[in-house]
């Protein structure tokens, strides 16, 4: 079993929800495989997802749902 180069716990294969930035601007991207440490939370992107999430950033297809996010500041 792999394990999570941080605290050595196990890592398991899952699908998420990830947050990724770009420009200034907010990407939500959904179903995206990923490997999860069970421990501590950290999660690794496989090259062909980190290579997928980018060519949806940059080509800016119609999204298939948007949220809107409230933004506070301290
Ligand atoms: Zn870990």
């Amino acid at each position: 079993m792999k394990r999570c180069p941080f605290c050595r716990g196990p890592i398991e294969q899952r699908h998420i929800e990830h947050v990724h930035r770009w420009q200034g601007r907010l990407y939500i991207l959904r179903n995206v495989p990923a490997e999860v440490c069970t421990q501590c939370g950290e999660v690794f992107f496989a090259p062909d997802a980190l290579k997928a999430m980018d060519e949806i950033v940059m080509s800016r297809p119609k999204p298939q749902s948007r949220r809107s996010v409230p933004v506070f500041s301290l």
